[in-house]
């Protein structure tokens, strides 16, 4: 049965992206916070205005030259954990998904809208429109 370590909340808006305050050595793959250096950190979606695409400069320089400023992802959480991304699909495990971390809804209250910013079951009506 899929049970998701945290809330939508916390994936969208705090994971890999609030600061680690541990302050032992451990495995910055495994913490679900944000590492000096870390190439998995996220720019906080609500601070920053980039859309769930991949940054092509980014794959042609290792580094975008844009940086922070720049308006596409730069990793795969900021693409899939992207308020238009995160659980807008299902999950074809359904509830009999075991990734530890998985990008889509299990159930039809996990499904989001795919506009970006509130509850899938809301605005049903529109959605598939
Ligand atoms: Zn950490
Ligand atoms: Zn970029
Ligand atoms: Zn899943």
């Amino acid at each position: 049965m899929y049970k998701p370590h945290f809330s939508a909340d916390f994936y969208l808006y705090t994971f890999k992206i609030a600061n680690c305050t541990a302050q032992h050595p451990h495995d910055w793959s495994t913490c679900p916070f944000a590492h000096p250096r870390e190439k998995a950190r996220r720019r906080d979606p609500r601070l920053f205005d980039y859309e769930p695409l991949p940054c092509p400069d980014d794959k042609k320089w290792h580094s975008c030259p844009r940086g922070d400023s720049c308006s596409y992802t730069h990793n795969v959480y900021e693409f899939h954990l992207h308020p238009k991304r995160f659980r807008t699909q299902m999950c074809q495990h359904g509830v009999a998904c075991t990734r530890p971390l998985c990008f889509f809804a299990h159930t039809l209250e996990e499904l989001r809208c795919r506009g970006g910013w509130g509850h899938h079951a809301s605005c049903l009506a529109n959605c598939f429109a």
